[in-house]
């Protein structure tokens, strides 16, 4: 690919400033401390804070496209302070505090990003809004208050999450059904490629190479071979995330779910009067077949959905425009913003994010084979990818620190069953989620049933 292709994988490729021109690859055998694998958040913030740490430690980073080819240069721009699976440490008691812990990182974590951007000069269209989860149904707002008794439960307070009443939520964001919702003070919109090029950039000035169009071919203990070179190391770090399934050997680690979405034109003043959304918060509500939206700063609506798994774990970069996804994902945001209906979209994009077995993201090292990991944010990997970079930093170098200990660290990934298991699974949960939220947005009670199956399906 060159840069005429990088620039048209998404809304965000499309308008970041830099020119996207591949960076050399490796082309010789390297030895460095530590040797990355994949250029998107996870490998740039772990080699961001290795060097932050020490200095003279000798890391590279080798990336098959482009810094920020994967899901970090095209994700929703949610800076968000959750991870999946956090509810699940909340809500037991055996593992509540550790989940306090993780949970007060993740909030945090917001402010270390802000810092780091500010500090690297990295203009990624910051703007701290926080995040609306909205109920468009009754069931809707019985689960957001569950959620927030949780929250609660767990001696989060106002500061951090609050509820706002029917009024207040139709004022800040005046979707077709609005009963009130919750509003997450830890979350910021941003331009996700704005982040993931500036990162890139902060790095090579700590002295990181960043050799592009250089696939790892194979991860082995003591380096990764690519075709110009071998890069070798004491230890690898797998930062591949959907991807990892290409790697040899690692087929069913991560399963890569695809995310779609749109933007439309700019939308006028008077339009954006109307929505609201003044703080650009992040929006979306609570279904099972998760929805997200952000205002960017040039006042388009970017908003996506409609997870989609293909078989034997294929990984699509490009979508065709009439790809009945992204149709589908324009009458989802018509339906809740009916005043959207006769404005144009412009850009049509999906890409894969990394789903493990169990829903747990997780950060780990294995000294012994000189591998270390971080991934599987089904999702939610923006922030959390800071927090899990910070972590892996802190174990690669031998350091105990507050987040060593966090239910975060864990063993490697559980594996996904063999096809056609994986297909039908997925298949099944999505079926199973999209009839259970239509029900709940109908009005309808969801079937008891089919609701501990979907549960069960996405719990570990
Ligand atoms: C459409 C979409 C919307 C999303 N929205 C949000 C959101 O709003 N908020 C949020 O928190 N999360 C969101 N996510 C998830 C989030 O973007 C990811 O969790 C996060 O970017 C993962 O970062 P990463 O660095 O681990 O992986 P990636 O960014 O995918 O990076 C992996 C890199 O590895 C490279 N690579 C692959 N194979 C090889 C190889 N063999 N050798 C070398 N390099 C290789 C890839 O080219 C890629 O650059 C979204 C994801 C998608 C797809």
């Amino acid at each position: 690919m060159d840069a005429a292709d990088y620039r048209s994988q998404s809304f965000w490729h499309a308008t970041v400033p830099d020119p996207l021109e591949p960076r050399a690859p490796l082309c010789s055998d390297e030895q460095v401390d530590v040797a990355i694998v994949g250029a998107g958040y996870t490998g740039l913030w772990t080699a961001y804070y290795l060097k932050s740490l020490d200095p003279g430690l000798r890391v590279a980073i080798v990336e098959a496209e482009i810094a920020g080819f994967g899901a970090s240069g095209r994700n929703g721009g949610w800076c968000v302070g959750t991870l999946a699976g956090i509810g699940e440490y909340l809500g037991d008691a055996a593992q509540r505090a550790g989940g306090i812990r993780l949970q007060r990182a993740l909030f945090d974590t917001i402010e270390e990003v802000e810092r780091v951007c500010e500090h690297e000069g990295i203009d990624c269209h910051w703007a701290r809004g926080g995040n609306i989860t909205f109920a468009g149904a009754p069931a809707q707002v019985d689960q957001l208050q569950d959620d927030l008794a949780v929250w609660r439960d767990a001696g989060f307070g106002e500061d951090d999450v609050r509820w706002l009443d029917a009024g207040e939520c139709s004022q800040r964001l005046a979707t077709a059904q609005n009963l009130g919702g919750l509003f997450l003070a830890h979350c910021a919109a941003m331009h996700p490629a704005r982040l993931v090029r500036g990162l890139a950039e902060a790095v090579e000035r700590l002295g990181v190479p960043i050799y592009e169009h250089s696939p790892a071919r194979a991860l082995e203990p003591g380096g990764v071979v690519t075709d110009g070179g071998r890069l070798r190391a004491d230890i690898v770090v797998r930062a591949t995330e959907a991807y990892t399934n290409t790697l040899a050997g690692s087929k069913r680690v991560l399963l890569p779910m695809h995310s779609m979405m749109i933007a439309t034109e700019p939308l006028p003043e008077p339009v954006w009067k109307e929505i609201g959304l003044e703080n650009r918060e992040t929006f979306g509500d609570p279904r099972r077949i998760v929805i997200y939206g952000q205002r960017t700063a040039d006042d388009r609506l970017a908003f996506g959905s409609r997870g989609q798994y293909f078989y034997g774990s294929a990984i699509r970069n490009v979508f065709p425009p009439d790809d009945p996804a992204f149709t589908e994902v324009k009458q989802i945001l018509d339906s809740l913003l009916p005043i959207v209906r006769e404005y144009s979209v412009t850009h049509r994009w999906g890409g894969a994010l990394g789903v493990p077995r169990d829903w747990r993201p997780s950060v780990g090292l294995d000294r012994a084979r000189g591998l270390g990991w971080a991934g599987g944010y089904v999702g939610e990997g923006v922030a959390a990818s800071n927090l899990a970079a910070r972590t892996l930093a802190d174990l690669v170098l031998g350091l105990e620190s507050e987040r060593t200990d966090l239910p975060l660290v864990g063993p490697p990934f559980p594996t996904w069953e063999p096809e056609p298991l994986r297909w039908i699974a997925t298949a099944g949960v999505r079926g199973i989620g999209d009839s259970l939220d239509t029900a709940e947005l109908r009005g309808r009670a969801t079937p008891a049933i089919r609701n501990a199956l979907f549960h069960l399906a996405v719990s570990k």
